[in-house]
């Protein structure tokens, strides 16, 4: 059972990371991100809430974000363990997860930390709009989403560094660089 987090701004590769970490531990990658993009695809009512504030850039509301993520971290694939991107991003969605591990009994194992150049993640951002065109990727929407990750959410590495659950890896690089280092980083403690 492997218990993970991945944090880093957007851009970072987060994603792609924890869909490369999965595979090879067999457990579900789980991003707020694409549930929240799922939700807004089917029109539920959870999707409407998230929709005005993903296409700002904006956090959606802890209430939301932490009940969705408590209703996915109960189902029965998540038993054998989860790699969690996206969340938590604010010190309110830490104290949550904490809660509903406790809740579960179980604990984390790790915190992933990509660390990325801000300037180079903002060009991967503009390439993706430009490739995807994902509503919330054009460029004053990137800043603020740079903006509120330095802001809301680099804080939070700290707080895990000081649990000494993290491992920070350099996230420049290709993907399989970025993989490599992480499953060194993984493989050795601290
Ligand atoms: P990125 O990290 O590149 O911005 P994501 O796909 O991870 O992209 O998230 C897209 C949007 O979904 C965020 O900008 C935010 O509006 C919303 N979101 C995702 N995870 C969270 C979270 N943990 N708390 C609040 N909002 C979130």
């Amino acid at each position: 059972v492997t218990r993970l987090l991945m944090m880093g701004p957007p851009g970072s590769g987060k994603g792609t990371q924890a869909g490369i970490l999965a595979d090879r531990f067999g457990i579900p990658a789980i991003s707020t991100g694409d549930i929240f993009r799922a939700n807004v695809r089917d029109g539920t009512r959870l999707g409407k809430e998230a929709e005005r504030y993903m296409k700002a850039g904006d956090y959606v509301p802890d209430e939301v974000t932490n009940g969705m993520v408590r209703d996915r971290l109960d189902q029965p694939d998540v038993a054998d363990g989860f790699v969690l991107d996206g969340y938590p991003r604010t010190l309110a969605q830490v104290e949550y997860l904490d809660d509903v591990l406790a809740d579960q009994q179980v604990k984390l194992d790790r915190v992933v930390e990509l660390a990325v150049d801000v300037e180079e993640v903002v060009a991967r951002l503009l390439a993706r709009a430009a490739a995807e065109g994902r509503d919330d990727d054009d460029e004053s929407v990137i800043r603020r989403r740079q903006h509120l990750y330095a802001s809301e959410t680099k804080p939070l590495i700290r707080v895990y560094a000081d649990r000494g659950l993290l491992s920070s890896v350099n996230g420049q690089g290709t993907v399989d660089d970025v993989a490599g280092r992480i499953a060194a980083a993984l493989g050795a403690p601290g």
